[in-house]
């Protein structure tokens, strides 16, 4: 009893600290804190849905303004169509507006940056879920809002800022930028598990240093997290001895299946996230089950134009995001597939309810020594392609035979062999010396029957899948 006492004592005055260490950083970031952020969002929360559609509409229109006085590539777009902002007058005229697609994004990325300003603005690198990889700016007070917003879905559980962490994803391949990703997990109170490189040793190494760390939550791709409590079931390994408060996915669609899975390995819930590299949190599970919008954030609509069946409220999701003004995303087509809901929630909290209902089911390779190696490999191998400034405008992975890889790829402009070599190079890394590649030059990739695009397929999964 003593002793349970003091560890208790240990981890609150541990959750302190790191509290303070994070609020010192939120501190540091230039404009509004992080908490700040996090206590408006708690009380807009609350708004009902016509007040929050309201705030949206402002902040849309600002946005809007703002973007034609500061960003070149709006402005330009809206002198050559005839748009004036006095003429958007709701969210219907909103709709008149051009969709922004990725290819757009990498083209004006220059354009699409505030001007005169002196915030600096940071950059990071993705492949999406897409295969289309993109780079996107922030500033310090566009962080601190998502930071915030991502605070605020957790707190929905009872899991506060500060709480250890335990974190099931990819790390860097660039082996500064792992070193640097390490080193922020320190301050964030967190332990990661490379998702994409999971093995029975890596697994069971993880879980001591869980059962040591004492995490209050797991924060990763469900498949990561799948595969890591299979794992730890087939060394007959406890799930339940680590306590674990919740366990949050995100990055990926969460099939039932897995849900199930995890839970009942932890035996504790699963809470789905839906975040993106663009926009930070997009949507949040709340303790009713329902998927919240971050509506103060981001404002979600579905592309009528290329709708997906009748439904007006299901299709390809458009975001405009409403806080970042360093690099402002309008009609902005994420490439995922959703459907939009006017249900109120039980949870009393007036956020506009989504579904993901296709979206980044990225799926396992299998490497040369029968591993099951994470798909989500080939996504940072392109996004570290991309970033030094491989011309890629769009890649898919196809693993038609254990020994076989194809790649297809819609070149960009400055596309040049240190891209080809790059992917074999990425792609026997992963899966072994032995795997073959076939390079196929396209000018565009289809999207799955779905309408969602993948930059990875297994045809033997799909075999094996029809086999069963
Ligand atoms: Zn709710």
């Amino acid at each position: 009893m003593g002793i349970s006492q003091s560890q208790k004592r240990e981890e609150a005055i541990m959750n302190r600290m790191a509290a303070k260490f994070l609020y010192a950083a939120s501190q540091s970031l230039r404009g509004k804190p992080v908490l700040t952020h996090l206590k408006s969002l708690e009380q807009t929360e609350k708004y009902s849905p016509g007040a929050l559609r309201e705030l949206q509409w402002r902040r849309l229109k600002s946005l809007l303004a703002f973007c034609y006085e500061n960003i070149p590539y709006y402005k330009n777009l809206f002198d050559t169509s005839g748009i004036t902002v006095e003429k958007i007058r709701d969210f219907d005229d909103f709709k008149s507006l051009p969709i922004l697609t990725k290819d757009q994004v990498r083209n004006n990325l220059d354009d699409l940056l505030r001007r005169n300003s002196s915030r600096r603005i940071y950059f990071s690198h993705t492949s999406g879920s897409t295969g289309k990889p993109v780079r996107i700016g922030k500033d310090h007070d566009c962080t601190a809002v998502l930071w915030a917003a991502s605070y605020r879905g957790r707190r929905w559980h009872g899991l506060d800022i500060g709480e250890p962490g335990a974190i099931v994803r990819g790390l860097p391949i660039d082996r500064k930028q792992s070193r640097k990703q390490l080193t922020e997990d320190f301050f964030s109170n967190q332990i990661r598990l490379d998702a994409v490189n999971i093995n029975r040793e890596s697994a069971k190494s993880f879980y001591y240093k869980c059962l040591r760390f004492k995490p209050r939550y797991i924060y990763g791709f469900p498949s990561g997290i799948n595969q890591f409590a299979e794992i730890l079931d087939s060394l007959g390994l406890d799930g339940r001895l680590l306590k674990l408060k919740r366990i949050i996915t995100t990055g990926e669609l969460l099939h039932t299946f897995q849900k199930e899975n995890i839970e009942s390995f932890f035996e504790t819930r699963v809470i789905n996230e839906y975040g993106s590299h663009e926009f930070g949190v997009c949507a949040f599970e709340c303790p009713k089950g329902k998927l919240h919008i971050s509506a103060e954030t981001i404002y979600v609509e579905i592309n009528q134009t290329e709708r997906l069946g009748h439904d007006s409220s299901h299709g390809e999701a458009l975001i405009t995001g409403l806080v970042n003004h360093a690099m402002p995303l309008v009609r902005y087509s994420i490439g995922d597939v959703l459907t939009l809901s006017d249900e109120k929630c039980s949870c009393g909290r007036g956020l506009p309810l989504m579904n993901l209902v296709e979206g980044r089911t990225v799926g396992f390779a299998k490497s040369s020594s029968g591993e099951h190696v994470n798909g989500w490999a080939f996504g940072y191998l392109l996004a570290e392609i991309f970033k030094k400034g491989g011309d890629l405008s769009q890649c898919k992975f196809i693993q038609s035979a254990e020994d076989l890889m194809r790649i297809k790829v819609v070149r960009g402009p400055c596309y040049n062999d240190f891209v080809s070599r790059a992917l074999e190079e990425g792609v026997r890394r992963t899966l072994g010396p032995s795997t073959r590649i076939e390079l196929e030059f396209v000018d565009r990739i289809p999207p799955e029957p779905s309408g969602k695009f993948r930059f990875f397929v297994s045809e033997i999964s799909e075999r094996d899948r029809q086999r069963r």
